[in-house]
């Protein structure tokens, strides 16, 4: 494959999380990606996926109970939002504070992930 159409592809992927602001399932992506390239397949996706997270440019978003979903590496640190209802799922800013953590002996603790449940304007009944 011309490696100019490629990079068109992985543009659009990255175009389409970076415009969302939120971790979407290759479904997802595929569907807003078609937007800027009609023509984009499913397969392609997962393609440029497993590429970009074997680059470290992207990381799966793996909760229980969830769709995998992706996001890019980078920017600001921030939480997640998980609707009851739809399964939604958008990125919080959410200040935190230091949080002190004593790992048992020779484990090496490099990250941490907050996740937030609630329901979205749609499932809300109230909203
Ligand atoms: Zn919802």
């Amino acid at each position: 494959m011309p490696v100019i159409r490629q990079t068109r592809q992985r543009e659009a992927i990255e175009w389409v999380l970076r415009r969302e602001k939120r971790p979407l399932t290759p479904p997802e992506i595929h569907e807003l990606a078609k937007q800027k390239l009609p023509g984009i397949g499913l397969r392609t996706i997962y393609r440029h996926i497993k590429d970009l997270c074997d680059e470290g440019q992207m990381v799966g978003i793996d909760y229980p109970g969830q769709p995998l979903r992706y996001e890019m590496v980078g920017g600001n640190h921030h939480s997640h939002f998980i609707c009851r209802g739809c399964n939604r799922t958008l990125d919080l800013q959410v200040e935190v504070e230091e949080v002190e953590v004593t790992p048992p002996k020779g484990f090496n603790v490099t990250g941490q992930e907050t996740i937030f449940y609630g329901l979205c304007p749609d499932c809300n009944p109230d909203a």
